[in-house]
């Protein structure tokens, strides 16, 4: 017996315990069709237009990479979206902070920025790193300096909007501090402060596409957690955390709590499953459920035991299959196959309490 035969094996029985314990409910989207749908594109909710944008490029003959990050760019280009690009929530000092890879399936070759400030595009400056360098990634003032020898034009992505957020933030989550929310924001400002009422979000888009040719791309772009340390890098711009493409298998990517991604490969585990014979909601569940699993942090922990946060982990087979799946329900993925673009719910570990 091979080894791989023994993970197979052990693998097919823990999907098969999660199954049996009734809580994989796989996602509708697990087409069977395969490649003749294709071309194919997932994203995160907030990708809705980026799945439209991929697919359409694809079908005009585009690269799988370019394709998918011409369709995250209208998201980093949003201002109204706080995960990603212009108008991303910022780190604790205010100034915005973006994390960005890029993998292109053919030619098994990835790029990656972290932490690079002042550009709206970063997936295109990870996407140069890629082309233009012999690097893997290049974080912080070095990704700023290449993007700008590339011509990239330096532009400030705090909007006002996103800034009254994190004002908000900065005066009323902590006591303990000489920051003050303003009088008329509420009749009694101490009790404001001790209900600590503004919690860290998560957002980022992650988009994964299939051309009729079974060739693949994947990109993740996003500001981030937000109020992070300045410095902090998520699981976005790590190859094999927030995304990973293996043109044999498949793309797969992730968004949500970063640590949890980072500290168990995410993406990279879901195409090493589906490598296995997983299919994409099988993976998914089974990376999510092991992220729930390695998670002993009892500040992390609700009183049964569950994260307190959430995941998505989403996955594309090479042969046009496709799911994701969270921690915690109503998760949607948006799709494009076929040639329509809709939204289609994720796979759960954990229902939401009502
Ligand atoms: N995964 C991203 C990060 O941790 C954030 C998110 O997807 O919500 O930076």
């Amino acid at each position: 017996m091979t080894n791989n035969a023994v993970t197979r094996r052990t693998f097919l029985a823990s999907t098969a315990a999660i199954a049996a314990a009734g809580k994989l409910r796989p996602a509708r989207a697990i087409a069977q069709t395969g490649q003749r749908n294709a071309p194919i594109a997932i994203s995160s909710a907030n990708g809705l237009r980026t799945v439209e944008k991929a697919a359409s490029l694809m079908t005009d003959g585009a690269d799988t990479l370019d394709a998918v990050i011409a369709g995250v760019n209208i998201v980093e280009a949003d201002p109204s979206d706080h995960s990603v690009g212009l108008g991303g929530l910022p780190n604790e000092d205010g100034i915005v902070e973006l994390d960005s890879s890029v993998m292109h399936g053919p030619t098994h070759n990835c790029g990656a920025v972290a932490a690079i400030r002042n550009i709206v595009h970063p997936s295109r400056v990870a996407k140069l790193v890629l082309e233009r360098t012999d690097h893997a990634m290049i974080v912080g003032q070095g990704a700023l300096r290449f993007a700008k020898a590339h011509g990239f034009k330096e532009q400030d992505l705090l909007t006002d909007d996103a800034r009254k957020i994190w004002l908000r933030w900065k005066e009323s989550h902590s006591d303990r501090d000489d920051w003050l929310p303003p009088l008329e924001a509420t009749d009694d400002r101490k009790q404001s402060r001790a209900a600590g009422a503004i919690d860290f979000t998560y957002g980022t888009i992650h988009c994964s596409a299939l051309n009729a040719a079974g060739d693949l791309s994947a990109v993740t772009t996003t500001s981030g957690l937000s109020y992070k340390i300045p410095g902090r890098v998520g699981d976005s711009p790590i190859v094999g955390a927030g995304m990973y493409v293996d043109n044999e298998v498949g793309a797969a990517g992730s968004t949500g709590r970063g640590e949890a991604v980072i500290k168990n490969c995410g993406a990279f585990a879901v195409i090493e499953l589906m490598r296995q014979g997983a299919s994409p909601a099988q993976a998914c569940m089974a990376v999510i459920k092991r992220i729930a699993d390695h998670t002993k942090d009892p500040r992390l922990l609700d009183d049964q035991g569950r994260p307190k946060f959430d995941v998505k982990m989403y996955a594309l087979a090479k042969d046009g299959r496709f799911a994701a799946a969270s921690i915690w329900s109503n998760g949607k993925l948006a799709v494009s196959s076929n040639g329509t673009a809709r939204l289609e719910d994720a796979a759960y570990l954990h229902k939401r309490p009502e």
